[in-house]
């Protein structure tokens, strides 16, 4: 279920913020890929990962790990380029947190109660861990994918249909 990811409280909890940590906090943001796993590590056993990371993909954080997942991973998972743009290349998202395929994502519209520019929402839900997140590209790019599944399998049918035909008329011959 999906409630707006607004208050910061969970940072309490965060391992990162803990003085003992310290010295992870410069491989949140760091090109090597040791220091990455290790901050990566240290998310996966976090109180607060799927807070962090729904705060993350709700507030298009793309430079750095939350939850666990760095900016290439949450790119992906947003669909949206290093500048933050939808991307025009299909870039289907598996759930960032159990990392289902796209297939086992939902989407669904929400009604927002505040009274600002948007008053709906997109949401991306996983049928398999429950995880939820906002997202319009996210959205737009799970639907993409199933109807793109529902294309191809349509356009198998017709061709097996065909065949079938095909294999009739030849019998018909002979
Ligand atoms: S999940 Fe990782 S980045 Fe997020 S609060 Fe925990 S340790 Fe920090
Ligand atoms: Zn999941």
């Amino acid at each position: 279920m999906w409630k707006p990811a607004e208050s910061l409280r969970w940072q309490s909890e965060a391992l990162c913020a803990k003085p003992s940590n310290k010295k992870y906090l410069d491989w949140f943001f760091s090109k090597n890929f040791s220091e990455k796993y290790d901050a990566k590590n240290l998310c996966f056993s976090c109180p607060v990962r799927k807070d962090c990371l729904q705060w993350a993909l709700e507030h298009r954080q793309i430079w750095g790990i939350w939850g666990g997942k760095d900016e290439i991973e949450i790119r992906r998972t947003l669909s949206v380029s290093y500048l933050g743009e939808e991307t025009r290349r299909r870039r289907y998202p598996n759930c960032p947190f159990c990392t289902a395929r796209p297939g086992k994502l939902e989407t669904s519209v929400e009604k927002l109660s505040t009274t600002g520019r948007w008053t709906t929402a997109k949401i991306v839900t996983c049928s398999e861990c429950g995880f939820a997140w906002r997202s319009r590209t996210s959205a737009n790019a799970v639907d993409a994918y199933k109807a793109e599944k529902i294309d191809k399998a349509a356009k198998l049918e017709k061709k097996k249909e065909k065949l079938k035909k095909k294999n009739k008329r030849k019998k018909a011959v002979l």
